[in-house]
């Protein structure tokens, strides 16, 4: 049995996902099972996270205490930080036995300079000094307790920002503060991924409508009650990752929307029952009232595109962003009343999602068009 432990980075090329397994003794081990050389990801000694078969293992590259390996199927690419060059030149010369003696194929094999660029970063504290962030493209705040994120992060022209698994400062104060750099123009042309998986969030931000390039959104095993209707919002999300939440139904907005991959499985969906009045074509009543000023100032923030601060508007808005949504008949941005909600019942549309199911979709009419079938019934 050939093996080496570290720190192991996963990027799975398929669902564009990259993560860590964070555990400094996360083991990659090659065994021979009933004939069959086999790759075990194992985060401890019982803990199996994945396996590969050796066969399709397309390549590796090494540099110091870093190895990389890049399967072909599932398409992922494992990176192992090791805390030892030797551990590092063993498992290579294993590899290199096995290579030779089952005859495999790995192509481009055993690249010494390939990751150069990490080794850099260790050998030189000095480069490091240098460094400019202006140039991260990338930043992982990953279990770790994040009291405030400086609002500089948006003005970073990054692509990904995860900040998985870490503990936020979400008291009344810290939530004041902590989204400011989701309204900051660089950010808001670039960030593509946005993951936020475990971290404890009960609601999404509203800033995040600032994030026009957005394409993955992924928050997962949080405790997401609803998804409000603003996500509708991001023209370019195609995936969204969004399992392990308390959420009942999905805002109908989204259901025109064909995505990429979907991760919507353990939520609170089949819990939701109607009963017969809620479904029937019940009057929207209560309709007629003028809006509110304050819903008014929110629409009028939206549909101008204004980013500002948290703390520039009075608190009470905040909330009102959760009940934004776009009209089902004329597609017009109003605030509605939860009174007022309808749902309609069936499959999103996706290329790749597991445990496929039909779910409910919120919407609303706004006033003026419920008034106008009033009219015309
Ligand atoms: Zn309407």
């Amino acid at each position: 049995m050939t093996s080496i432990s570290g720190f192991v980075f996963v990027n799975d090329m398929e669902l564009g996902r990259k993560y860590g397994t964070r555990v400094n003794h996360t083991t990659i081990e090659i065994k021979d099972i009933d004939g069959t050389y086999t790759v075990l990801l194992k985060l401890f000694p019982n803990n199996l996270k994945s396996t590969y078969l050796l066969d399709d293992l397309d390549s590796v590259q090494s540099h110091e205490k870093k190895v990389v390996l890049k399967f072909l199927k599932p398409n992922h690419e494992l990176l192992v930080m090791s805390d030892d060059v030797d551990k590092v030149t063993n498992f290579l010369k294993d590899l290199r036995f096995l290579n030779k003696n089952l005859i495999l194929n790995i192509g481009e094999s055993f690249l010494s300079n390939a990751l150069k660029a990490f080794g850099y970063i260790n050998n030189n504290p000095n480069r490091m000094q240098n460094f400019n962030p202006a140039h991260l493209r990338m930043i992982a705040l990953e279990n770790c307790y994040l009291p405030h994120l400086p609002e500089g992060i948006g003005h970073l022209t990054l692509s990904s920002l995860s900040l998985n698994g870490s503990r936020l400062n979400m008291s009344k104060y810290g939530q004041d503060l902590f989204w400011d750099w989701m309204t900051k123009d660089n950010i808001s042309t670039s960030l593509n991924v946005l993951e936020m998986n475990s971290i404890g969030l009960n609601k999404l931000p509203f800033e995040i409508i600032h994030l026009k390039r957005l394409q993955t959104l992924s928050v997962s095993n949080n405790k997401l009650t609803h998804l409000p209707h603003f996500i509708g919002e991001l023209p370019q999300l195609v995936t969204l990752m969004i399992d392990g939440n308390s959420l009942w139904y999905f805002p109908e907005i989204l259901l025109d929307k064909a995505y990429k991959t979907l991760q919507i499985f353990n939520n609170r969906f089949i819990y939701l029952k109607f009963n017969k009045e809620q479904r029937g074509n019940v009057e929207f009543t209560g309709l007629q009232n003028p809006p509110k000023l304050s819903d008014v100032s929110v629409l009028s923030l939206i549909n101008n595109s204004i980013k500002f601060k948290r703390q520039e508007i009075p608190r009470p808005l905040w909330n009102s962003y959760d009940f934004v949504c776009r009209c089902r008949l004329c597609k017009k941005l109003f605030v509605f009343d939860e009174k007022n909600q309808k749902f309609t019942f069936s499959i999103p549309k996706t290329e790749q999602m597991v445990r496929i199911e039909s779910i409910h979709w919120q919407f609303f009419k706004c006033p003026s068009c419920v008034r106008l079938e009033n009219i015309n019934a």
